[in-house]
């Protein structure tokens, strides 16, 4: 991992930005490769991942790994992590303030990971990233672009793992998401061959 995505990884593990601090077990600042050219950004860690302090390793994190490898991809090809880093109590919903405490350390990744694509998981991750009319309902699997970066909205895989219609979604939506990541390489070169430094920030596309 490079040494200031680390940094910051380590500044989540100690944070009392907000009241998520308190009921943590252990917060989940996010894992997979610096230089992942897809990344993930859930809603925020569930009870599997309060323990054990990594994303998505539940259920839901488990769909998600059938969903990669549907479109030929493993798990520790991409980056994984929440809009909060800290588990909201019995699952609550994360409350805007919360989000908005911890989108700074979110930011940060983004930058510092630079991928080529972001997957927007369920309304909460969409709407920190995109801007509030943005839902998963209307927008998902629809890329948006903005300079060499493009967001891809869609359902949260805990929302389609039992609900079938919602499940066929997903999947097709995966299926854009190697069709982009296939013209992205066509346009340009495997990112380990473009200059490094180069960054690109996001925040919100209002
Ligand atoms: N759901 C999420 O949104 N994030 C996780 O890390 C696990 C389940
Ligand atoms: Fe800090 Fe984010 Fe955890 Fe809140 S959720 S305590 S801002 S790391």
């Amino acid at each position: 991992m490079s040494s200031e995505l680390q940094l910051i990884h380590s500044e989540i593990l100690g944070c009392t930005k907000c009241e998520l601090h308190k009921s943590r077990t252990k917060a989940v600042p996010g894992e997979g490769p610096h230089d992942a050219r897809i990344m993930f950004v859930g809603e925020g860690p569930g009870q599997n991942e309060d323990e054990q302090g990594r994303p998505f390793v539940g259920a839901a994190g488990k769909f998600l790994t059938e969903l990669l490898e549907s479109i030929g991809l493993k798990r520790s090809d991409v980056f994984i992590t929440n809009i909060v880093k800290c588990r909201p109590p019995n699952n609550r919903a994360p409350r805007k303030s919360e989000i908005e405490a911890c989108n700074p350390y979110l930011q940060s990744q983004i930058n510092l990971i630079n991928p080529r694509i972001v997957c927007a998981l369920g309304t909460p991750a969409i709407t920190t990233l995109m801007g509030d009319e943005y839902s998963a309902s209307r927008l998902h699997g629809k890329p948006l672009t903005k300079g060499e970066f493009t967001i891809l909205p869609m359902y949260h895989p805990a929302a389609a793992l039992y609900d079938a219609s919602l499940k066929e979604t997903i999947f097709h939506d995966f299926q854009i998401l190697k069709q982009l990541l296939e013209s992205k390489d066509a346009l340009n070169p495997p990112k380990n061959a473009e200059s490094s430094g180069k960054k690109q920030t996001l925040d919100k596309w209002v």
